[in-house]
Order: structure tokens, then C-alpha cells, then sequence
């Protein structure tokens, strides 16, 4: 709810505050209970600081994280460390995040340590069966992460944050690493993940296409905001928003005989340390007006569920 995070930019002799980004500018949105909400957006529109914000993996500047009725930001330290056993992340790179000197079974047995949970023979039998649900050998435990391959690494991240039992995974670009052949069967697997432990997903993608089959509903992301949110059918084939219909158009169609116009927008995304005022998108918009250069839009429903931020689209 209104979640915000800004960092302040320091410069001069002094470290004085020159200016600020808002990578999370005001972002609301829920994500129900056993669906998988793809949150989508090119690099640096805040997606990833959302996720980890979620978490408080990164501290948000403002706003409320409600998980399961409770605030967790309004949490101890040590109250959100037991929380984050029902919250947990799988990184894009899962060779970045698992420890090189440490073998598979000590590199899942941690969070269970962490928690106190388990004997160590219960641990590392949970170890060897959480091998195995993610498509390993269990005869694996004993090696070390390079010895693996980038699909089966990511594997190992997902095992890791499956080993505490959690309600909610945010996944971080989780394919985004890999061979697009490899792509497909982790995304295979994490769907009968879900299926079979009732998982609820925050997907977050850079691609669109990536999230496509997997999500429920999905949000996209510009400057900091959030733009548009459907589900997937609306989003897909009747987006509204000028940034989603051009990332849209970027797109090849499943449907090889539908014509899509192909909309080119102008210029680059602008820094977040100095985001247009008004609609942040205001400078590459086919549609913009005056107003669009000075009111920000609100983030509404248009009916049905479908978010906009959009002054096209005014209920
Ligand atoms: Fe374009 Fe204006 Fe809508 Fe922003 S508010 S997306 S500039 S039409
Ligand atoms: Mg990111």
C-alpha cells in the first residue's frame, strides 16, 4: 500500500543531498493467495526494489506490506526474521547467490539452522527430499555450486527458498539468466511447485513474454510506478495503457496471422534521479497532452480489476 523507496544522492565535498531517486514512487496492488502476480518493467523501473521491499530486504521509505493480515512493516528485526520463513526469494542469479565454499547440503540446511528447525539427520533428510522435488539427484548433496549448470543452479535457489515451507515466493528475474531452452522447464517446474504446495508468486520480469503463461494477473512497471494491472487474458489482449501497448507491440503475437502495429516509442527512459513531472511516461507518449506534463495520473480500476494510471482513461 503506497509503498515508496528513495535514496538520496550525495555529492560535493560536503556529501550534501543533490537529489533523489524514486525508484518506488507510490505503488499499491495485492497479490491473492495462490496466484502468481507478474510484475513487469525494463531495468530500473523499480520492480526488483518492490519485491525486495516486500520482504524488507531493502527497507521502504514509506507505505504498509500487509502479508496474511499482519503489518510487516511495523515488525521488530527479530519479528520479521520469524516472518520471513512464510516469505522468501529466488534471485536471477543463482550462482551470485549461493556461497561457493559450501557444498548443496550445507547451502540448504542454512535456513533451517537459521531457524532452529530440525535435528541435523531430520535436516539433511529434508535436504536429500527437497533435492529431489526440484529435479535433483538427492546423491548430489556433497558437491559444490560449480558444479552445476545454470538451470540446475537455479534449481538449488529454489530449493533453498523452499526449504522453510513458505506462503510466498518473489521471484526475481528467475530465467532471465538462463538459456531460453532451460527457461521453460524451470518455469515448468515452479508452476507444479505451486500446484503441489499451494505456493502464492510475485514473478518479476523484464520480458513480458517470459510471464506471460505463468501469471495470473500481471503489473507493469514504469519510472517507479505502476502503470497498468490486469489479468493476463485483459493485459495481453486489450492493454490500455500507451507503455503497455508499446512493450506489447515489441512482442511477437502466438497468433501468427493477427497483425499487430508495431509502435516505436521515442527516446529513452529517463533517470530516476530526475523523473518527468506529471505522467513519468509524458515524454515518449504518443497520446500526451497538456495535462499529462503536470497532473500525475491516478492509479484506478477501469472496471473488472483493471488498473490504469492513465489520463485516457479517467473514471
Ligand atoms: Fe500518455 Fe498522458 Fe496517459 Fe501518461 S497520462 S500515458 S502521457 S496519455
Ligand atoms: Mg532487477
Amino acid at each position: 500500500k503506497n509503498l515508496k523507496k528513495y535514496y538520496s544522492i550525495t555529492g560535493g565535498v560536503f556529501g550534501k543531498e543533490v537529489g533523489v531517486v524514486k525508484a518506488v514512487d507510490d505503488v499499491s496492488f495485492t497479490v491473492k493467495r495462490g496466484e502468481t502476480l507478474g510484475l513487469v518493467g525494463e531495468s530500473g523501473c523499480g520492480k526488483s526494489t518492490t519485491g525486495r521491499s516486500l520482504l524488507r530486504l531493502i527497507e521502504p521509505t514509506a507505505g504498509e506490506v500487509i502479508f496474511d493480515g499482519v503489518n510487516v512493516t511495523a515488525l521488530t528485526a527479530d519479528e520479521m526474521r520469524r516472518m520471513r520463513r512464510h516469505m522468501q526469494i529466488v534471485f536471477q542469479d543463482p550462482f551470485a547467490s549461493l556461497n561457493p565454499r559450501h557444498n548443496i547440503e550445507k547451502i540448504l540446511e542454512e535456513p533451517l539452522v537459521v531457524h532452529g528447525i530440525g535435528t541435523p539427520d531430520e535436516r539433511k533428510k529434508r535436504v536429500r527430499e527437497m533435492l529431489e522435488v526440484v529435479g535433483l539427484s538427492s546423491a548430489h548433496a556433497q558437491r559444490y555450486p560449480h558444479q552445476f549448470s545454470g538451470g540446475q543452479r537455479q534449481r538449488i535457489g529454489i530449493a533453498r527458498a523452499l526449504m522453510l515451507n513458505p506462503k510466498l515466493i518473489v521471484a526475481d528475474e528467475p530465467v532471465s539468466a538462463l538459456d531460453v531452452s532451460i527457461q521453460s522447464q524451470v518455469l515448468n517446474l515452479m508452476q507444479d511447485l505451486q500446484q503441489e504446495l499451494g505456493l502464492t508468486y510475485l514473478f518479476i520480469a523484464h520480458d513480458l513474454s517470459v510471464v506471460r503463461h505463468i501469471s495470473d494477473r500481471v503489473g507493469v512497471m514504469y519510472l517507479g510506478r505502476l502503470v497498468e494491472l490486469a489479468d493476463s487474458e485483459t493485459l495481453y489482449d486489450q492493454p490500455l495503457h500507451p507503455y503497455t501497448r508499446a512493450l506489447l507491440s515489441a512482442v511477437p503475437s502466438p497468433d501468427p496471422d493477427a497483425v499487430r502495429e508495431r509502435i516505436i516509442l521515442q527516446g529513452d527512459v529517463p533517470s530516476p534521479a530526475n523523473p518527468p513531472g506529471g505522467c513519468t511516461f509524458h515524454t515518449r507518449c504518443p497520446h500526451v497532452t497538456e495535462e499529462c506534463r503536470s497532473v500525475r495520473p491516478a492509479f484506478q480500476d477501469v472496471g473488472g480489476g483493471h488498473f490504469i494510471a492513465c489520463h485516457l482513461y479517467k473514471t
